[in-house]
């Protein structure tokens, strides 16, 4: 799985709506992964901000922030 699938899934792997398999390759990948670790808690920093998870997705136009940045290269680079 590379990172840009584990991105695609992380929203629905946060509100835990993966089939059980898939969670834990998620799961593996965040755990060997730093780059997606960070993406992940930037993703629920933002979920929290928002206080949206409660209504089981992201604005659009949040998810489409986050793969924008995703996709130009910032992990890895400003992942911290
Ligand atoms: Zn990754």
């Amino acid at each position: 799985m590379s990172c840009a699938d584990v991105l695609a899934l992380l929203t629905d792997y946060l509100e835990e709506a993966l089939p059980a398999a898939r969670h834990r390759v998620v799961a593996d990948h965040l755990g060997g992964c730093p780059a997606c670790a960070a993406w992940l808690a930037q993703v629920r920093a933002t979920i929290a901000a928002l206080g949206c998870l409660r209504d089981g997705s992201l604005p659009p136009s949040v998810l489409a922030a986050l793969r924008h940045s995703f996709g130009s290269g910032a992990v890895g680079g400003a992942a911290k």
